[in-house]
């Protein structure tokens, strides 16, 4: 590192984000349940949107994603001023990190939380934290206790990846009540829709000013692929966010398929119900051959091996049979491999795989 070019000190503490390959070399017939997409992809009236927006791409966007946030809210039923949009809630999360945690600042989560809140962190110039988990389980007094006055941000994916557990509404409650005075608490819902009537914690944000929700279309909308995520918090703090953001952080085109995927809510929840469905005959299914998982609440399931060599080994063998998991050892779950619940030939695909995984050893 020249002088010259020094970041600042926590840039090279950041591992680089290794997203999901779609491909094996050598093989054609390739199923990718690495990235916890939806099987299914995005709803037509999505698609259609989106190749209509086609004929303005000369145009800049709107800077205000008003239609967006308006189609948002009276889905949800929440007040669209108090919401913000941004390239995937990834964006969101980085948002967040730079407007309320610097150099000297805390930013918390839980040991097997998602990657990126270490990495927004670090970014902002922050101190990432960890709190440890009970049993695959975001654990509150564990992430109370460890918190400090510089604790600015508590991030708590519910459900969580890639453990696919989640904890309830009081749990959450009494997390929020017990922060420290400058601490705010993010709920990353990322994963919500897939949970029947669960609001993703924004009726908590409604009632307490250190809450804020942030949430996507990459999961059950399948728009993975667009970068679209949004956010949901006290009106002083999304003002705050929208000073941060750039004022072109999404594309008409975007927008436009976000806003006909949140109102075809038909869609969403059939997607819904077959990743439930699916889910548990996978979950069981694994269980039969040995290999069992917690009650995931998610569009995947986090299977458990005996050793990290058996993981590693199943998902070497995987590979050689066209199907792509994830290896989570980056989560501190070394013997574990976490599955995107696909269609139904992708599900029984994986049961057959590791059944002549299991088989051959
Ligand atoms: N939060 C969690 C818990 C996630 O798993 C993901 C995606 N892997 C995200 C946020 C970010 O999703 P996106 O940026 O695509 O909205």
């Amino acid at each position: 590192m020249t002088a010259r070019i020094t970041p600042q000190p926590g840039i090279m503490q950041i591992d680089l984000y290794q997203s999901g390959k779609a491909t094996v070399d050598g093989l054609s017939d390739v199923v990718k349940l690495s990235s916890n997409e939806n099987p299914f992809g995005p709803s037509e009236a999505a698609q259609e949107a989106f190749v209509r927006a086609a004929h303005e791409l000369h145009r800049y966007p709107s800077t205000d994603h008003a239609e967006l946030r308006q189609a948002i809210a009276e889905v949800h039923n929440l007040d669209p001023e108090r919401i913000i949009c941004g390239a995937g809630s990834d964006e969101i999360i980085a948002f967040l990190c730079q407007a309320f945690a610097g150099v000297g600042d805390e930013v918390l989560f839980t040991e097997h939380g998602f990657s990126m809140y270490r990495i927004s962190a670090l970014a902002a110039g922050a101190t990432p934290v960890e709190a440890k988990e009970r049993e695959r389980v975001t654990d509150v007094d564990a992430l109370l206790a460890a918190c400090t006055d510089k604790t600015r941000l508590v991030f708590v994916a519910n459900p969580n990846n890639p453990t696919g557990t989640m904890i309830g509404g009081n749990e959450i409650a009494r997390l929020a009540d017990g922060l420290p005075p400058k601490a705010l608490l993010v709920l990353d819902g990322a994963y919500a829709e897939y949970v029947e009537g669960f609001d993703g914690g924004a009726g908590l944000v409604d009632a307490r000013d250190n809450v804020v929700m942030t949430r996507t279309f990459s999961k059950i909308y399948g728009l993975g692929g667009l970068r679209i995520g949004w956010g949901y918090g006290p009106k002083p703090l999304i003002d705050i966010l929208n000073r941060v953001r750039g004022p072109f952080n999404l594309s008409q085109a975007q927008m436009a398929a976000a806003i006909a995927a949140v109102k075809d809510q038909d869609y969403v929840t059939k997607c819904r119900v077959e990743n439930t469905r699916l889910r548990a005959w996978l979950a069981e299914a694994l269980a039969e051959l040995g290999v069992p998982s917690d009650t995931s609440t998610a569009n995947f399931i986090l299977a458990r091996f005996a050793s990290e060599e058996e993981a590693v080994a199943c998902d070497a063998y995987l590979k050689s049979q066209g199907i792509i998991v994830r290896l989570v050892k980056g989560y501190k779950l070394p013997n574990c491999l976490r599955i995107t619940v696909g269609d139904e030939s992708s599900c029984r695909r994986v049961a057959h795989a590791v059944a002549g995984f299991k088989e051959a050893r």
